[in-house]
């Protein structure tokens, strides 16, 4: 699907740009809109774009070029640092929500369930550097040969997104008891 498709659907089914653009800014007067910042990382993540640099890189002159413009990746970390993360997980609700009241959820196999994955991942491990949400653990670890403990300070994450796809079958079946259930899954 083109980029032009993709985001022409967003808009129909769910009033996406005007759910960005009603963000709250984060920053005082900032060159660049938050929504602006919120499209090149949306857009970016939707084409797999690995790296904040790698967005800058595409801005500049690579496929996001047209639609969002030369932004630094500097900007755009700054940005992403200052917004609450409260609406843009509101954000992410509502989006469901109309997923769920249009029927794009609904599936006969899943028996009127909704499947979600979880997934989640460590990041920001140091020994150093800590802030006030970092959790903390003991590390044993080498420093100059010798092995010694020291408290790690690190963050955790947990996304869980909603699914309906036929490949989500497998993930769905490790999920329900063996038995009729089962079976019926499999159908
Ligand atoms: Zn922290």
């Amino acid at each position: 699907m083109s980029r032009y498709r993709f985001e022409a659907y967003l808009d129909k089914a769910f009033d996406f740009s005007h759910l960005v653009e009603a963000l709250p800014e984060g920053r005082q007067a900032p060159r660049h809109p938050w929504h602006k910042v919120f499209d090149a990382v949306f857009l970016a993540a939707a084409m797999q774009i690995p790296s904040l640099l790698q967005i800058e890189a595409e801005c500049r002159r690579g496929a996001l070029a047209q639609r969002i413009g030369p932004i630094s990746d500097d900007t755009i970390g700054y940005a992403l640092q200052r917004q609450s993360p409260e609406p843009v997980f509101a954000l992410g609700c509502d989006i469901v929500r109309r997923l769920k009241r249009n029927g794009v959820l609904r599936s006969d196999w899943s028996r009127g369930l909704i499947v979600a994955a979880v997934d989640g991942i460590e990041i920001c491990s140091s020994f150093a550097r800590c802030c006030d949400a970092c959790m903390q653990r003991e590390v044993q670890h080498k420093v100059r040969g010798e092995l010694r403990t020291d408290i790690q300070y690190y963050h955790r994450i947990v996304a869980e997104s909603p699914r309906n796809l036929p490949l989500d079958r497998h993930l769905f079946r490790m999920r329900l008891p063996s038995g009729p259930a089962q079976r019926y899954a499999e159908r």
